[in-house]
């Protein structure tokens, strides 16, 4: 079988026997990008290059780039532990040409990687491409003889990428495997294109035009490839297994997290296994970038999913804090690829723990209340939304933490109902700091802080591991 890391290193031998840099992974926290909460994609390092700003050293580069999606534009949160591909964290592989090679190469390329380094049937292939584009149509069609049904137009934003407004911009690919007629789903661009059996995985994005102001103002000058990968999409493929979670560096995940829980990945406590194993890598792998749990920004992020991956750990009857004993697991699995996490493996273990002893003398009362208020509910019935905000503020429930419990259950939450309520409870405050002469917001940081406890937050300031731990 061919593990998880000898499939990273051969995408990324085969690119740079093709002249392409081998380029480390970037931190998880954006060095060139404010506007950003987490590196979402491989090309995300790469920015400047793209769109001018800076010259590359190089004109190819290949990499496996650590990205989170669990917030923001690209948020993967809500289908952890529900769909068989996704993750908050998972690693991109990717090559890029900095105007250097276009639309032939990279097709070929990526057949090539696909069909003879790593021996894929193509009946099992399907590609998408971006409705007006005929040139990669035409491409595909001569690189892999392909029926014109294989390659399949697509006139949604899907194929068609952008960086933003303003800047490069451009049609692409998407490479799909089709796992087979036993599970459910359609092809691209089909109603039941959202089923697990045809699972995307590799785009690839062309960048040949520039936009300002949202319109396409002129052709690039010198068009650029991007790609992205999903390291644990490809792996099910090569190991045979239809889910990500099946995967090598999965199975030892979850069966470490089930044999401290004493409990089997079976029927109804499978999700939360599985939510558990990728929330521990995103927790662990952000921590060790030096993101810290807190109330805002990008540590608030952190403590939304290090919470879920605790209620998932409640749920399955652990008695004591857990996740910071599934670190070394990790860092045994990834350590060698991410040094960082075995620099930061003490650190990484006593924030979890912290944080853990922490939500747990609020969860359990958390979750009596949860089960008091819906008590005799059917499929379907909604939580009111003042007590998800008796949740939130009183047993520190993040709202999505509760949604995610509701969902189990197959109920929903007033999510207009917790706003009003939130908002009640800010005027509730500001009317009484009125008379003790304080601004507005020096009283909002001191309630929160009374609420909380003082968090030094320095999820945005911090760029590696090393300056923290
Ligand atoms: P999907 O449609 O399945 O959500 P996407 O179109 O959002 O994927 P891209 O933004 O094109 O994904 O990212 C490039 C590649 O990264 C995808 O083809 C896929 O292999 C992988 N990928 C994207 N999101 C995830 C995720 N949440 N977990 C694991 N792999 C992912
Ligand atoms: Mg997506
Ligand atoms: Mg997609
Ligand atoms: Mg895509």
């Amino acid at each position: 079988m061919t593990s998880l890391k000898q499939i990273r290193s051969t995408f990324l031998d085969y690119f740079a026997a093709d002249s392409h840099e081998k380029v480390q992974s970037a931190p998880l926290v954006p060095q060139n990008d404010p506007t950003l909460l987490f590196v979402n994609a491989g090309m995300v390092p790469f920015k400047d290059y793209f769109t001018g700003a800076a010259v590359p050293p190089y004109k190819r580069a290949t990499s496996s780039q650590k990205c989170v999606r669990a917030g923001g534009k690209h948020n993967d949160l809500d289908n952890v532990g529900y769909t068989a591909r996704h993750h908050t964290f998972f690693e991109m592989l990717g090559n890029f040409s900095f105007g250097d090679y276009f639309k032939d190469h990279a097709i070929e390329s990526a057949w090539g990687l696909l069909t003879k380094e790593f021996g894929l049937d193509p009946k099992r292939l399907l590609v998408t491409v971006y409705h007006t584009d005929d040139e990669a149509f035409d491409i595909w069609k001569k690189v892999t003889g392909f029926a014109d049904e294989k390659i399949i137009r697509i006139p949604t934003a899907d194929n068609f990428w952008a960086m933003g407004d303003s800047g490069p911009c451009g049609p692409c690919t998407e490479i799909f495997y089709d796992h087979g007629d036993h599970i459910f789903g359609g092809p691209p661009g089909s109603p039941d294109e959202d089923g697990d059996r045809f699972v995307e995985i590799w785009n690839n994005v062309f960048m040949q035009y520039e936009k300002e102001n949202d319109e396409i103002v002129r052709d690039l000058p010198k068009p650029s490839v991007d790609t992205g990968m999903g390291l644990e999409r490809i792996a099910a493929v090569l190991q045979g297994v239809h889910s990500n979670y099946e995967v090598d560096l999965f199975k030892s995940l979850i069966n470490a997290s089930e044999e401290l829980t004493s409990t089997k990945a079976e029927g109804e406590r499978a999700p939360s296994h599985r939510v558990i194993a990728d929330h521990l890598r995103s927790t662990a792998f952000l921590i060790a970038d030096g993101v810290t749990p807190s109330n805002e920004g990008r540590g608030y992020v952190l403590r939304r999913i290090m919470r879920r991956a605790m209620r998932h750990a409640h749920l399955l009857g652990a008695q004591d804090p857990l996740m910071h004993r599934l670190v070394p697991t990790l860092v045994q699995e990834m350590g060698e690829a991410y040094p960082e996490l075995g620099r930061a493996q003490a650190f990484i273990e006593d924030t979890l723990k912290q944080e853990e002893i922490r939500f747990r003398t609020t969860l359990g009362r958390g979750m009596n209340l949860f089960d008091q208020a819906t008590t005799g509910f059917k499929a379907g019935d909604m939580l009111d939304g003042q007590t998800a905000f008796t949740l939130y503020d009183t047993y520190g429930f993040p709202l999505d933490l509760t949604q995610d419990e509701a969902r189990r259950r197959g109920f929903s939450v007033n999510v207009d109902g917790f706003e009003t309520a939130m908002a009640e409870q800010r005027d509730r405050s500001r009317e009484h700091w009125k008379g003790s002469g304080q601004t507005a917001s020096a009283g909002a940081w001191l309630a929160l802080r009374d609420q909380h406890g003082a968090t030094a937050f320095t999820g945005y300031e911090s760029e590696t591991s090393e300056g923290k731990v």
